[in-house]
This record gives structure tokens, sequence and C-alpha cells, in this order.
């Protein structure tokens, strides 16, 4: 009786126990987003470069989906980064640009309004606990900083690594030289609202963050969370530590790209070991194309026309790989449209909660897509620069009302009739077939018309 008591007892505790269990347990997935700065679609060796290797991303790719046509919404840091955050086009915010910065200098006040609602803020109420390690530069105001948008946690850099040049000492254009010296920047670590360094040794910065990411991962093992990864690099001024240093034939960009390659290992390692790989959604991919002018300190878009400040296809096109381990199917090539404002819904979806209704989202759900279950929702690309909009993707078709070369001193030049081009016949942008295709040309025009009918610009935040 007594026996039988205690087991009623314990079976009792149990089933109060798993009452009292977060719905979250089953249901809520860990997300963690991995961005790089200024990477382009040609970096790695899943996307074909001959000599960096990239064995961990590679992996990544192996085991999961790998898209070819992903894209970031603005071809800068600010205004991207503000995209993905929010899952709304830059112009929707005043984080576009202004008609003299592209992104916010270290002298701008401004930075994404308070009244946005970032994936850490949507995903907090969801019982998420949510961390940004590496590169904000959504304002470095105190008022603009990660913790206070939805952040519980920011070990990071505001902006930037090469906003704070040590006054007179680097030589003009040093942040594309590939023997930078430390001393010429002074950079600021922050945790959380803190300064808990400067200088910070540049050398140090892809270690540190993946120590402090998998510290993160491992403190919150028990419950869901999500971790924003900004990887500082392979922004210019490049910096690799000591063990990556001459690692690679392609130099040191391929040294930076490298160890960002480790870096993601380690993550996705962590992930296995903790025994959260199942339970966790991961994505990774870069906020802009490479940055062609910093020559071989930047990066390569591959097949792609132009890179970082161009709306051309390798500005903004950008490599895309999703992992979830016996969810996301192993070894998938993607070939549909897809952005990194659909992160945001797709995160949203993911964790239960609701998109924000009073407000156009830009964003679109892949979860299906991601899950196999379905064709992904995504049609349509804009691609901005600054508040302009200058080329719109449909299918496989890509119309350029204007175009603009990356960080090139020439003026804009605006074309009437618009160029097209078909991205999957012509992946670098060459021939124009407007001639051929009246129709396809009058649909985009019909689709660029009808998109500026949605947007209200909201006046520059920098
Ligand atoms: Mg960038």
């Amino acid at each position: 009786m007594m026996i039988k008591t205690f087991r009623g007892y314990l079976l009792a505790v149990l089933f109060a126990f798993l009452l009292a269990m977060p719905a979250y347990a089953a249901t809520q997935p860990n997300i963690v987003i991995i961005l790089a700065d200024d990477l382009g679609y040609g970096d790695l060796s899943c996307y074909g470069h001959p000599s960096i290797r990239t064995p961990n991303l590679d992996r990544m790719a192996a085991e999961g989906m790998r898209f070819t046509d992903f894209y970031v919404a603005a071809c800068v840091c600010t205004p991207s980064r503000t995209a993905l955050m929010t899952g709304r086009l830059p112009i929707r915010s005043g984080m576009a640009g202004s008609k003299t910065n592209s992104v916010l200098m270290a002298y701008s006040q401004g930075g994404l309004p308070t009244s946005e609602i970032t994936i850490a803020a949507a995903l907090k109420p969801k019982g998420y606990t949510t961390a940004c390690i590496g590169k904000w530069h959504l304002g470095h105001e105190p008022e603009y900083l990660p913790t206070h948008h939805g952040f519980d946690y920011f070990y990071g850099l505001r902006y930037s690594n090469d906003m704070e040049p040590t006054k007179g000492i680097m030589p003009k254009n040093g942040s594309a030289s590939l023997e930078p010296k430390l001393e010429w920047w002074k950079a600021t670590l922050l945790r959380n609202d803190k300064i808990i360094e400067q200088p910070t040794d540049l050398s140090t910065l892809t270690p540190r963050y993946t120590k402090e990411a998998i510290q993160f991962i491992k403190q919150n093992k028990k419950k869901p969370f999500f971790l924003y990864f900004a990887h500082t690099y392979p922004h210019v001024p490049l910096f690799a530590s000591k063990d990556f240093k001459k690692h690679s034939t392609r130099g040191l960009y391929g040294d930076v790209v490298e160890e960002l390659d480790w870096s993601v290992g380690q993550v996705l390692d962590t992930l296995r070991k903790e025994g959260l790989a199942e339970n966790t959604f991961v994505f990774f991919t870069s906020d802009n194309g490479p940055w062609l002018i910093k020559n071989l300190a930047g990066g390569s878009a591959g097949p792609l026309k132009d890179g970082k400040g161009s709306t051309w296809e390798g500005g903004m096109r950008e490599p895309g790989i999703a992992w979830w381990p016996g969810k996301i199917k192993a070894n998938v090539l993607n070939h549909e449209l897809a952005c990194t404002m659909d992160l945001f819904s797709t995160c949203l979806s993911l964790a239960g909660a609701t998109p924000p209704s009073d407000r156009v989202i830009d964003g679109v759900d892949m979860t299906s897509m991601l899950l196999g279950k379905g064709h992904g929702q995504r049609n349509v690309m804009f691609y901005y620069f600054r508040d302009e909009l200058f080329a719109v993707r449909k299918g496989s078709f890509k119309a350029h009302f204007n175009t603009r070369s990356g960080y090139s001193r020439e003026p804009m030049e605006n074309h009437n009739p618009p160029l097209l081009f078909q991205l999957e016949n012509d992946p670098g942008e060459k021939f124009n077939v407007a001639a051929e295709h009246p129709d396809v040309v009058a649909d985009l025009q019909r689709e660029f018309e009808q998109h500026q009918k949605t947007v209200v610009p909201v006046k520059a935040q920098y």
C-alpha cells in the first residue's frame, strides 16, 4: 500500500512537472544567425572559390541547404542589417541612407528607431534568451545599442573596424593594406552598454567572439535562445589571429575567411556536443558583397557583376546556408529566391511569434521551403541604393532602372527603357535582352510602380 502510494506520489509529481514544463521545450527551436561582413558570393569553397578552404561551411552546406539566389536588401552594412533585423526594407524606417552617407558613421547621431521591432525583440515574449555577438552598426548612441533592441546580451563593436582610426598614423587607404598594423586603429569593445577595452586588439576578435558565442550556447542550452553572431570580418582592415596568419594561399583575405570558417565549425560542434543540433536552426550569410575597391584585401563575387555598394548582383547576392539536422534535408541545392528579410519572418514563425500587424513586413516565411514541404513564397526582389529603387527581379528576369558601380565616383546612370537580364542564363548581367522581351519589361515596370506605392519614405536617420 505504502509503495503504491509512493509510486502514485511520484507519478503525481512527474505529471505536475510535465504540466509545469514550458510549452516551448518541444516546439521552439534555438535560432543562430551567423553574418559575415563584406564576404562575397564567390569566397567560399562550396561556392566555387579555387583556393580559400572552408571545410566547416562546406560541411554545413552538405548537411543542409545551400542557396544559389539568396539576397540582402541593401548593398552596404547599416541598411542591410536593418532589413535582416526588422524584416522590412530600410527605407521604411529611415535607415536606407542619406544623400551623403550610405551607412552610419562614427559621427552619426541616429540609429534604428526604437519603434522598430527586431527579431530579438519579437522573440523575447516567446521565452527566448537573446544575444548579439560581434558588429552591430545600427546606431552607437546608448539608446540604439543591441541591449535596447531586444538583446539580453551584447559583446562586440558598435560599428565597422575601420571607423576608429588612430589620428594621423595610418597611411592613405591603409585599410586596404595587406600588412596592416594594429596601432592604426583603436577599436572600442563593449559588453552590454559598457566599454571594456580600447584600443581593442583587432587580431583577436574572431576567436574572442567565438568563445563568447560558445559560452552563450552552453549557458542557455536548457531554454530557447537566439544568437545573432555578426562577425567583424572580412571587412577591412583585415586581421587574422596568430593561428591563422599565413594559413591560406589566398593571402591575408583567405586567412581571415578561413578563420571565420573555423569559427562556424566551433559553433556547430558546440551544438552537436551539447545535444542541441536537432533543435537548432542555423543560417549563415553575409551583409553585402565584396569591397572590390580594396583590391587584394577585398573578396570576390565569383561569376556575379560588381560588389559592395552596387545593385548589380555582386553587391546583393550572397552565400546562404541553412542547417538543421533532422529537419532540413542534407545536401539540398536551392535555386529559389530568398532574402535576409525572410529570416525575420521565418524566425518569428519558428518561435511561434506573431508578426507585427501595424506595419508593412517585407519578409516572407521560408519554413515550409526549408523543411522541404513546399516552394518559397518570394517571387520578387527589390534592389535599393540608399533611398532610391534601382532594380527589380521577378523570377529569373531582372530590370535595372538605375545602375551604379560600387563606390565609383561616376554619377549613377538612369535607364529608360530599363536594362533587362535573364539571370539564370546570364548571371554576370552582360547581355541586355530588353528588346527581345517587351512583355517582361512592361511587367517589371508595373512591379516597380506598384511597389513604390507601398512605400512611405521615412526621413533618414543619418
Ligand atoms: Mg558589410
